[in-house]
């Protein structure tokens, strides 16, 4: 049976259109749905009868189990999710002073094979459907009886190899008839993969975009990120530019800072001289080591010297906070522990 969170509002007044229904009860059935959490198609009374009946025998809900949940002593939680086939897959619920943000993931593995990253130790077996990452909202949501109010598709997974189905998801929980989550407040964070990031600037959505940089020549980033030598940083920054005249969001550089690898001045002022004048900032992230690697995490002196040659230079930059880091949790760090 198909799954009900798989359908954009629109789709499901066009299915209910053609099977002679109201088209507006994908509304009412969103609200069920996203506003009042009512998981039984019966319960939803003020649809007729015949629809509900009619819904209850061609979809379903799933919802992902909870295989594992750890608690961070920062109230971070990440959770081991199992989906319908098995596959197990991670998300993280992050408590902040402006809301609560979740990390999901957007494919089960990664094939981007980055050097310093946990996600690509397992090779994609497939993408995630945005009924799956939609489902895993909903069920941390259910399970923490709180709401989520920002997303990070920032988990284990390339989002711009999965484009259709995380825009699709995008869609789904940006509806004001449902979870109602703000466009300014998803963020999708890649690897750049050029070609999709001008099919998303088409699709002029203001997502908050933000662009896993790490190196700022293309002999360093290519050795770190083989991703590099499809599409280089000239293209790379190109693409960016272009995202932010069409859709006026400044874009985010995350740039992880790995000792003796990315974390000189000189590295800082080559980065400073390829983004300058560009509406972007960026984002210092503390590297959470994997014993499967040899990098390590620059230390606080070089980390503070990186940053403030930044600011000397007239870049835009924040330090990213860690969080989570107790159990493993922050983004970019998640991995199954379990084998599948
Ligand atoms: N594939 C996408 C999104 C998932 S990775 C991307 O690469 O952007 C999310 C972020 O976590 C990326 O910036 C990634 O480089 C970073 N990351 C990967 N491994 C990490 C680690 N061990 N410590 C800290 N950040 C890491
Ligand atoms: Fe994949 Fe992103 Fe990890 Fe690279 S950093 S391997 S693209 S999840």
């Amino acid at each position: 049976m198909d799954t009900i969170f798989e359908y954009t509002r629109n789709e499901i007044e066009d299915m209910l259109s053609s099977g002679g229904y109201k088209k507006f009860s994908a509304t009412q059935l969103f609200g069920w749905i996203y506003k009042k959490k009512t998981f039984d198609f019966l319960l939803m009374t003020n649809l007729s009868k015949d629809l509900r009946e009619f819904l209850n025998s061609a979809f379903s809900m799933e919802f992902p189990v909870i295989d594992k949940k750890e608690i961070s002593k920062d109230s971070t939680v990440k959770y081991l999710y199992s989906l319908k086939d098995n596959s197990k897959v991670e998300a993280v619920l992050m408590h902040h002073s402006y809301g609560n943000s979740i990390c999901v993931s957007s494919q089960v593995g990664c094939n981007m094979g980055c050097a310093f990253c946990a996600s690509g130790l397992k090779k994609k077996t497939r993408n995630l459907r945005a009924a799956e990452m939609v489902s895993m909202i909903l069920q941390t949501e259910r399970e923490e009886n709180e709401k989520i109010t920002h997303v990070v598709i920032m988990g284990t997974g390339e989002p711009l190899d999965n484009l259709d189905e995380v825009l699709k998801f995008i869609n789904i929980i940006n509806d004001p008839y449902g979870l109602e989550i703000g466009i300014r407040h998803i963020t999708l964070s890649t690897s750049g993969i050029v070609p999709a990031i001008y099919k998303l600037s088409e699709k002029n959505i203001p997502i908050n975009l933000a662009i896993s940089l790490h190196a700022p020549t293309d002999e360093l980033r290519t050795r770190i990120m083989p991703i590099n030598k499809a599409y280089p940083l000239r293209d790379l920054i190109k693409a960016a530019s272009d995202y932010f005249d069409v859709t006026g969001r400044r874009i985010t550089f995350e740039y992880l800072l790995l000792k003796g690898i990315n974390d000189s001045l000189l590295m800082a002022d080559k980065l400073a001289d390829i983004i300058r004048g560009l509406n972007a900032y960026v984002n210092l992230i503390p590297y959470n080591p994997v014993k499967e690697f040899k990098f390590e995490a620059s230390d606080e002196k070089s980390v503070m010297a990186f940053y403030s040659r930044l600011k000397e230079r007239g870049i835009n930059v924040t330090l990213r906070k860690r969080m989570g880091d107790d159990i493993s949790a922050a983004c970019g760090q998640l991995r199954s522990t379990v084998k599948s």
